[in-house]
């Protein structure tokens, strides 16, 4: 590394608080010296209410882009010059470019979930797709579906804070993608979801349910949803099987964890930031396995 940077480095770096667990600059930086790109990536941990001041020091010192973890992922948003289409409908960026102290913000997210079933030889377009959840994940997913051609999302959430948002994502959703048919349910009423499953063509749990502490649940109870041809995916990557999984692959669905959807969208970060592929081979070895 040290005999790599010279004074023409170009700096890149993670905002979030807290970020010191973070893998993306390993992962980053060894992209960079595997493609021989003159960038150098590190983890800078800032609060909420520091993001102004981090974006003053961007332009200072002509950091060329980054990534964006919670908490910031909202206040960047507001603080860019552009967003990227699906930026704009979540109103959230996990990806930066500094272009001469113009900031454009996108969100990968939802790319990484869809080029992560793409790994898996699934196809979003013209799809029904059931997904538990309403936050950061989730709205990511729902929004790049519906951007990427699928014909229909049911969404579910428990009656918390974050029901209010999923509405929102599906207004935004019907105004912006007139092409897909979106619905919102109460997770609580097991039956729809049941049935919303039933004639799915992918499931998705965008919760933290399956997550410590609740890797012994599933948001699915009722195991006959669980129909030939249907796809289960989590976001959860740790544990990298959650029941869910193991519950719908003893049933003889594909299942897709987490982890996938976290690499690919590293892999598409990567893209906007250098305009290169990231060698997902052997990031994947590497980083992934
Ligand atoms: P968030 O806090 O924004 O949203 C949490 C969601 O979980 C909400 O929809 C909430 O209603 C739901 N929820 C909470 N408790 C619940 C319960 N008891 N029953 C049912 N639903 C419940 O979180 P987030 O940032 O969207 O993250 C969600 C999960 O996705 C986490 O496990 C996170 O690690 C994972 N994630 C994975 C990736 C990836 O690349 N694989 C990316 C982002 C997040």
């Amino acid at each position: 590394m040290e005999a790599r940077i010279t004074g023409h480095t170009g700096l890149l770096c993670l905002l979030g608080s807290p970020v010191g667990h973070s893998g993306s600059p390993a992962m980053y930086n060894y992209s960079y010296e595997r493609l021989g790109i003159d960038y150098a990536y590190v983890a800078f941990d800032v609060k909420e209410d520091q993001v102004p001041a981090a974006i003053d020091a961007i332009r200072t010192l002509n950091i060329r882009g980054g990534n964006v973890t919670m908490p910031d992922k909202i206040a960047m948003a507001k603080a860019m010059d552009e967003l990227s289409p699906a930026a704009r409908i979540i109103g959230a960026v996990n990806t930066f470019v500094n272009d001469n102290g113009r900031l454009k913000g996108y969100i990968t997210d939802g790319e990484g979930y869809v080029n992560n079933l793409k790994d898996h030889g699934v196809d979003i377009k013209g799809k029904k797709i059931t997904v538990c959840g309403g936050g950061g994940a989730a709205t990511a997913i729902q929004v790049q579906c519906a951007l990427d051609g699928a014909r229909e999302i049911s969404i579910f959430n428990i009656r918390d804070k974050f029901f209010d948002r999923t509405l929102a994502t599906a207004e935004a959703i019907r105004r912006e993608c007139p092409g897909c048919t979106v619905n919102v349910f109460d997770l609580d009423d097991q039956a729809l979801l049941t049935k919303e499953i039933q004639s799915s063509d992918i499931f998705c749990n965008a919760t933290i349910v399956g997550m410590k502490p609740m890797d012994d649940q599933s948001v699915v109870r009722d195991l006959s949803a669980f129909h030939k041809g249907l796809v289960v995916s989590d976001v959860v990557y740790n544990p990298g099987e959650t029941k869910l999984l193991r519950e719908a692959g003893e049933a003889g669905c594909q299942t897709i964890g987490g982890k996938g959807m976290l690499m690919w969208q590293g892999v598409a970060a990567f893209k906007i930031h250098t305009g290169m592929d990231m060698p997902v081979e052997e990031v994947r070895a590497r980083f992934y396995s």
